[in-house]
């Protein structure tokens, strides 16, 4: 049994762009079997009692969302978030630069994109980090291995038992790796991963047999089996004496929606979205028009509802993306309170959540102001 360390330190690593994923939410921010892809890995270090403190290099405009996404994790409340670099051995440098106030004897780096990393395997790092001063998990490649001469020409075909693949954690002893970044950023060397610089400048690095399943989320296929899809729409007539809301908000207007409960078509058509993504049926079913206690209801409350039977099924926010098609009032002006009333209902930031506004151009029953419209598309996760 290892003892508890109050000497290491943990240097997470997601500044990357996630560019092979093509763009959108940040793989670290994504979601699996409802938690977020950093908190995941989080978790794993922080039951293992080992680390002392904990660092996350991340580019300076994600700060908000992972904050936002640490705080519901085990530990994140104690994270420190460190700007990163250019490359991922500028933003490891830029860490590494950042523990030199507190000076850890350890240090442990690991992908922000690994999030099955298993305590296992954390804990024989640790054991060959303590005993040899670095040490890395390898495992064989899938793929028979080649190293490339000239143009598309092989020029030899390597042993699979003589090439591994390296994955991380990855650990040092502080001093010593803090020095080799040092070493490198003078003289401009850029390296393929913290062993290779550990290698050049500090000596032998030892390994572990590593775990296949702790493999690096890189392309949108690694994840795609947890994605659900789901669309709403919903109508309601416009009429004299009630109140226009939309997206909970209280819109000043001559006219309001006719409904059972308060007729907010823009969060009706996000409920049928969140129901439909997670095949639970639709807001006729779990929230009927003869059921009195519904009667002049905010929508608010049914949307909460139904943020928690869909989290009961395992599923999490990806984002929604929503059209109003209403004549008059503008909406502009109400944009982001609506987006944050609805962000805060269904605990996730408001950058999730896209409203969008269009009239029907005097078309139809929405264009001649006799009623509102609204389309909404979700994305889950599981
Ligand atoms: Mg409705």
């Amino acid at each position: 049994m290892t003892s508890i360390s109050p000497d290491t330190a943990l240097l997470i690593t997601a500044a990357g762009l996630s560019r092979r994923m093509g763009g959108g939410v940040k793989k670290e921010f994504r979601f699996i079997k409802g938690k977020p892809v950093l908190c995941l890995c989080l978790e794993t270090f922080v039951k293992t009692g080992l680390f002392s403190s904990v660092v996350i290099t991340m580019q300076p405009e994600d700060f908000e969302e992972a904050r936002f996404l640490l705080n519901s994790c085990p530990g994140g409340k104690d994270v420190v978030l460190v700007p990163g670099g250019g490359t991922r051995q500028q933003s490891v440098c830029k860490g590494l630069l950042y523990l030199k106030k507190d000076n850890p004897e350890w240090v442990m780096i690991h992908d922000g994109a690994r999030p099955w990393v298993t305590p296992d395997l954390i804990h024989s790092i640790y054991e060959g980090m303590k005993k040899y001063g670095a040490c890395v998990s390898v495992v064989q490649a899938h793929e028979a291995m080649k190293e490339m001469g000239s143009g598309d020409i092989i020029n030899a075909h390597l042993s699979r038992t003589a090439v591994l693949a390296a994955q991380t954690p990855q650990a040092f002893r502080y001093a010593e790796i803090l020095k080799a970044h040092e070493r490198a950023a003078e003289e401009q060397v850029s390296t393929v991963d913290d062993t290779d610089l550990y290698h050049r400048y500090i000596g032998a690095v030892h390994t572990v047999p590593g775990d296949p399943g702790n493999r690096k989320i890189t392309f949108n296929h690694d994840m795609e089996n947890h994605m659900r899809i789901g669309f709403g729409w919903d109508i309601h007539r416009l009429v004299p004496g009630r109140p226009l809301v939309i997206g909970g908000v209280v819109i000043p207007f001559d006219k309001g929606e006719e409904g059972h409960s308060d007729g907010d078509a823009l969060i009706h058509a996000v409920i049928d979205a969140l129901l439909g993504a997670s095949c639970l049926g639709d807001i006729g079913t779990h929230f009927p028009p003869s059921d009195p206690d519904l009667k002049d209801i905010s929508s608010l409350v049914l949307l909460r509802k139904t943020a928690a039977l869909v989290r009961d099924e395992g599923f999490s926010l990806g984002n929604i993306d929503c059209t109003v098609i209403l004549e008059k009032p503008k909406l502009s002006p109400y944009m982001q309170s609506l987006k944050a009333a609805l962000a805060k209902v269904l605990e996730c930031p408001a950058g999730h959540i896209s409203v969008k506004a269009k009239t029907r151009e005097g078309l139809d029953a929405a264009g001649e102001g006799r009623a509102v419209e609204a389309h909404a598309v979700v994305l889950l996760f599981k």
